[in-house]
């Protein structure tokens, strides 16, 4: 049932037009008087007929009339459109009943200026009070329910203040840790240095053993203590946005990942020819260094990794894209692998600590941009990033 119709009151009041419609018409007499005016004389006669009076009072009733008609009509199209977000969106409906049955007495005054039909006139009058108290009766026992909804959004309110200030609290605990981390982490890896260099002969190769998976933990733990201070510097600073040239950003994540490059004979081919873009430069060329980064290293073992960037026009949009010949991603993992620390390989398969595309994310949100990426098991990936043209 739709909803102002399970609202008691506003059911009683028009259960009682109904009635009082069925007596009108039903009843011997009432029905065919309604369009009758012989009895009575135009309402033009009280006002002598005099043209100025009559413009006067017609032209106001006729533009009280429509503009009743379009406030019905834009509650009734406001409600159709945001019923499911506009709270009580039934009293809107009410509303809206209530202001067009007051329309038509307005449009019954014009016409009894020139046709007597009162009978017909009332009539219309019995229907917009029969709207009009449903609608009163019903409006009184929302208030207290109204006052709760103020208070929800209140406490709402203070709720979400409170998660940002813990949400910040807990990026600034996470970014002191990391940096905290990183003085013992030195002094594990330099002790080990010192160990090896000093004692390394008198090792048997059980010790030798140890000694390098010490290293090799060490050397990730800093890894990760490094991606993990680079996302919280993200989030904790307010990027300057203005125009970026887009070939020079990808220029600069292509240095930063150079060595990596050069390793794995990567080929990395950049499109020549791209256009500026609305961005923060140091977050776009390390989102860039991520995927580029990323793009290189998740091929095939054998397969030289070749890695194409270029830019698509898309409106008001410039989309990046960095096209590889990698293993590709099953469309399952599409929203897990943006995550903190997800990774679908071990370690030994592909090194990484799972952060790159997260601090990726992070980078394009707080540049107002979009991400995404299309994939091919076995044919390779696409990342793109939306960014605002320039
Ligand atoms: P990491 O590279 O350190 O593992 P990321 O957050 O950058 O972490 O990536 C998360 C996971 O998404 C990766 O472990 C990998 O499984 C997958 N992935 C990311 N980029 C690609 C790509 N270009 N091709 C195939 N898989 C990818």
């Amino acid at each position: 049932m739709i909803r102002p119709l399970q609202n008691s009151l506003f059911r009683w009041g028009l259960i009682i037009a109904s009635v009082v419609l069925t007596i009108i018409l039903v009843i011997p007499g009432f029905g065919k008087d309604l369009l009758r005016g012989d009895q009575f004389m135009p309402h033009a006669t009280c006002y002598l007929r005099n043209p100025r009076v009559i413009f006067l009072h017609v032209s106001a009733d006729l533009l009280i009339g429509f503009a009743y008609v379009c406030i019905s009509a834009t509650l009734g199209y406001l409600v159709y459109k945001a019923r499911r977000d506009i709270p009580f969106h039934w009293m809107f409906l009410a509303f809206g009943l209530f202001i067009i049955t007051c329309g038509f007495t307005h449009f019954m005054e014009v016409w009894t200026v020139w046709q007597p039909v009162y009978w017909l006139s009332g009539f219309v009058k019995v229907i917009c009070a029969a709207a009009s108290v449903a609608t009163a009766l019903a409006l009184f026992p929302l208030v207290p329910k109204v006052f709760d909804l103020i208070n929800s959004v209140k406490v709402s309110e203070e709720r979400r203040v409170k998660l940002e200030n813990a949400n910040t609290e807990l990026e600034a605990f996470a970014y002191s840790v990391s940096h905290d981390l990183r003085a013992p982490l030195r002094a594990v890896q330099g002790l080990t240095g010192a160990l090896r260099e000093d004692y390394g002969k008198q090792f048997d190769p059980q010790a030798i053993n140890y000694m390098d998976q010490i290293t090799s933990a060490s050397q990730r733990m800093d890894t990760m203590i490094r991606d993990l201070l680079a996302y919280s510097k993200i989030t904790r600073t307010i990027p300057e946005l203005h125009t970026v040239d887009l070939h020079r950003a990808i220029q600069d994540a292509r240095t930063m990942i150079e060595a990596d490059v050069a390793q794995c004979k990567a080929d990395v081919q950049i499109e020549n020819e791209l256009p500026n873009v609305i961005a923060n430069p140091l977050l776009l060329s390390q989102a860039l260094a991520n995927l580029l980064s990323n793009a290189i290293k998740f091929v095939t073992p054998g397969v030289t990794p070749v890695v194409k960037v270029f830019a698509k026009d898309g409106g008001r949009h410039v989309r990046v894209c960095v096209q590889d010949n990698g293993i590709g991603i099953a469309a399952e993992y599409r929203d897990k692998i943006f995550g903190m620390f997800e990774r679908l390989h071990s370690v030994t398969d592909y090194p990484g600590t799972g952060i790159g595309l997260a601090i990726v994310q992070k980078a394009v949100f707080r540049m107002d941009g979009a991400l995404g990426f299309e994939s091919t098991i076995g044919k390779g990936s696409c990342f793109w990033i939306d960014l605002p043209k320039a």
